[in-house]
């Protein structure tokens, strides 16, 4: 399991966290971090090949993740 620094929730404060599925049907891996209570979650980074692979990835999403916790503004994209 790959950690990053999360911050928490900007809706409900509850702790994040990052997650990666892949999906059959796009044949791509999509990597966002989610939060583990109200279900807000980050825009998908998607993938062809398993992002472990390419931890960055992970940088990105906790990255864009804890911009938004910051800003408190959610709904700015
Ligand atoms: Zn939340």
């Amino acid at each position: 399991m790959i950690e990053r620094e999360l911050k928490k929730c900007p809706f409900c404060g509850a702790d994040a966290e990052i997650k990666t599925e892949y999906r059959d049907f796009k044949r791509a891996y999509y990597t966002f971090v989610k939060c583990s209570r109200c279900y807000a979650q980050s825009r998908m980074y998607k993938t062809l090949y398993d992002p472990k692979v390419a931890p960055e990835l992970f940088d990105i999403a906790a990255g864009n993740w804890n911009r938004r916790a910051k800003d408190g503004d959610p709904a700015t994209e």
